[in-house]
């Protein structure tokens, strides 16, 4: 048995999950469900960064996934957002990195600089 507490609303659901038959319990809705067989086998979380800017007024600008990425790509995704320097002012929404690490996930900026 394993347990994880379900990020998907504020309720925070205790879950239990049987690693072998799969079966869960503590979920208040099918979410749920859903939730602790992915975090089982395959967890993702959505990732929030800065990226460093050229930009005059901006030493940074805050970006995120578009998706949930693979939690065991985080730290390489980290690694291509510290490459990266932004030199022009971006609107809300604009892509910074394109599929990045071929995850089909892009980087957006989260913050407007028009
Ligand atoms: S199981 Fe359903 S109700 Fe409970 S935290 Fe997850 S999404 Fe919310």
């Amino acid at each position: 048995m394993k347990q994880f507490t379900c990020t998907t609303c504020p309720n925070g659901c205790l879950l239990t999950i049987d690693e072998k038959t799969l079966e869960v319990t503590g979920n208040k809705c099918p979410r749920g469900a859903i939730f602790a067989k992915n975090e089982l086998t395959c967890p993702k979380r959505t990732v929030c960064s800065l990226v460093k800017t050229t930009v005059p007024g901006y030493n940074v600008i805050s970006v995120k996934t578009n998706k949930e990425i693979d939690k065991k790509l985080i730290m390489d995704l980290m690694k291509e957002l510290n490459k990266i320097t932004i030199k022009e002012k971006l609107s809300i929404g604009s892509i910074v990195i394109k599929n990045v690490l071929n995850t089909d996930v892009d980087i957006i900026t989260t913050e407007d600089m028009k």
